[in-house]
């Protein structure tokens, strides 16, 4: 592990912070007994359910299960990366940074990105300057005046305009010091190679109206540019580099990540101009993917702020189509989708254009489930007439419903085709389930079924809505889980029970890996865990989770060989084709040292003759 900052250092900010006083600076807190409570910044709610610890320095939401340190917490709540958070805190209790020495690779990377970034903000600025105040822009500023663009918007978003002519970005930013060949890099100029082996530059970008791409500070990363006439490329964008790629953004998202937090559902939407418009109408959770399909990395991003999406592509055939993919990517995700359809508009632009606010909010209200926009699209072309027509089309969306992770909902999309499709709700589900063992290997196992449902519970009873996000997790079983997470409780409370769970189980029972980390560091060291912000922020969650569970420490040494027991019964009963199914899934997820664990263990099961 290569840490920026020492440890002592962390620890001594740690110690000189209040986390009731950061928080206080967000959220509204009472105090109760030794605990303070306020409402949770995280998710909406009426009664509060956000606890803050001050003797633990620690917060927790039995709403939506969020909680951490005050550092995970100014992460979260603005945004920012480990560093930035601690720089804050240390800052504001008087303390400085002490700077370690970068490697060379490390400063040279590090100077090419604030240089990126600067570049970026010069060239934002010029074209916006050009749109509203050169007479080269004026083109542009009537195209946006005509879509019922305002100055105000056109500041939200940073919108601009790019001259029709060849070196005007580049001209503009000479006289910054940049070198054409610095803007080629960023792909904001193009590189061209001459016939008498010269070589020249030219503005990628030139005469088009330009959609300025934020992160999510608002800080720009790229352009998309789009003509004002029928020439093609309709739409041109910054290619791919080392610092930006489109896969990993969303347009909109500086203003919607708060917005999805605020409404609880993210609105994604095709076009930049559908965003802007229905973020002027007051939709602050719209958002856009950047001309590309959607992404896994971006269904993780909207992942992040709400476990609710509403996809409201354009309704022509490859906006279905378009929603078809991206409904499966989310669902994949484990995000609850809704479809809006707009009957008499190709876009939601043009169907604000056409009808009020208050039309468009009731099509939200009135959205339909993914899957039912699935099966409305399947029965479109293709009118069911027999009953092998009708079995063939539960084949088809079976894969779909299989992925929801609520029995209750997936009993709702059963009774819904049944109710579709004039079939009892028995041979429905007969019909679904009967795939599920052919997709699992023909083996009618049993005790795969009761555990898909222990999962589930365990969504529902205690970690619904909330974006824990690892993949993992959703095939840990539930008596396992819960099992991890006592014997954590019973370990952080008192860390002599360490050896007593050393010695009983081998160190690769840990299904959760924040769960191996959390035996392994705490509670002595807590702080060696700095080198990566997401899993800081997973560990520091499951700490919290971990925190509040109330057990009954007369009785630890029962609990403990409880816990212990049904962690040793439970891998015994799993077979290797579970393994090897769960083996699969990890790899799918990306998780490679989980998966090799597990073949490992299959290995060794296979060399002892096991089946
Ligand atoms: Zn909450």
């Amino acid at each position: 592990m290569d840490h920026k900052i020492s440890e002592d250092f962390i620890e001594e900010v740690r110690r000189q912070a209040d986390i009731v006083e950061i928080i206080s600076e967000h959220v509204v807190l009472k105090r109760t007994g030794k605990n303070y409570q306020g409402l949770c910044p995280f998710h909406s709610e009426k009664t509060p359910s956000f606890n803050v610890n001050p003797d633990r320095q620690m917060f927790y939401c039995f709403g939506c299960h969020t909680g951490g340190n005050i550092f995970s917490f100014l992460m979260k709540k603005e945004g920012l990366a480990f560093i930035e958070a601690l720089k804050k805190v240390a800052g504001k209790y008087g303390m400085e940074l002490p700077e370690r020495e970068l490697s060379s690779e490390e400063r040279k990377n590090e100077a090419q990105r604030s240089r990126w970034r600067e570049i970026h903000e010069w060239a934002a600025c010029y074209y916006h300057d050009v749109l509203l105040h050169r007479p080269e822009g004026q083109d542009g500023l009537a195209y946006f005046e005509h879509r019922g663009i305002g100055p105000e918007v056109i500041q939200d978003f940073r919108l601009g305009f790019a001259p029709d002519r060849w070196d005007g970005l580049i001209r503009e930013l000479a006289d910054k010091g940049v070198a054409p060949e610095e803007l080629a890099e960023f792909g904001l100029a193009v590189r061209r190679e001459t016939s008498e082996q010269e070589i020249s530059y030219y503005d990628r970008f030139r005469n088009r109206v330009i959609y300025t791409i934020l992160d999510v500070k608002g800080a720009p990363i790229a352009f998309g540019g789009r003509v004002l006439d029928d020439s093609t490329p309709k739409y041109l964008n910054s290619p791919e580099t080392k610092f930006f790629h489109k896969g990993r953004n969303l347009y909109g998202i500086h203003l919607a990540s708060r917005g999805i937090r605020e409404v609880g559902y993210s609105l994604l939407l095709e076009g930049y101009m559908d965003t802007i418009a229905a973020q002027r109408a007051g939709f602050t959770n719209a958002v856009a993917s950047l001309g590309t399909a959607l992404t896994k990395d971006q269904a993780r991003l909207l992942k992040k702020y709400a476990g609710k999406i509403v996809i409201g592509y354009d309704s022509d055939k490859a906006g279905i189509q378009a929603t078809l993919r991206a409904g499966e990517i989310l669902l994949d995700e484990g995000l609850n989708i809704q479809v809006l359809l707009f009957e008499d508009a190709k876009d939601p632009d043009e169907f604000l254009k056409k009808h009020t606010v208050a039309e468009f909010r009731k099509k939200l209200e009135n959205t339909i489930t993914f899957i039912e926009f699935k099966y409305k699209m399947l029965i479109r072309d293709t009118p069911l007439r027999t009953i092998p027509d009708k079995a063939e089309l539960i084949r088809k969306l079976a894969p779909d419903i299989l992925k929801v992770s609520s029995v209750v909902e997936k009993e709702g999309y059963e009774r819904y085709l049944s109710l579709e499709l004039g079939l009892t709700l028995e041979a429905v589900q007969h019909e679904i389930d009967s795939l599920t063992k052919k997709t699992r290997g023909n083996r009618g196992n049993p005790e795969i079924f009761s555990q898909q449902q222990d999962i589930s519970v365990k969504k529902r009873n205690t970690i619904e809505g909330t974006d824990i996000d690892s993949f993992q997790e959703s095939y840990v079983h539930l008596g396992v889980f819960r099992a991890e997470q006592t014997i954590l409780r019973i370990i952080l409370e008192n860390p002599n029970y360490k050896n007593q769970v050393a010695d009983n189980l081998d160190k690769e029972f840990w299904r959760l890996q924040e769960h191996k980390f959390i035996f392994e560091n705490f509670p002595e060291n807590s702080l060696n865990l700095i080198d990566n912000d997401s899993w800081y922020e997973k560990v520091q969650r499951r700490l919290a989770e971990i925190y509040e569970l109330s057990i009954d420490f007369d009785k630890a040494d029962m609990l403990l060989k409880d816990c212990i027991a049904l962690i040793k019964e439970t891998k015994k009963k799993e077979t290797i084709e579970d393994l090897q199914a769960k083996m699969i899934l990890l790899e799918k997820s990306g998780d490679m040292t989980g998966a090799l664990a597990l073949l490992q263990e299959i290995g060794e099961r296979l060399k002892r003759g096991e089946k």
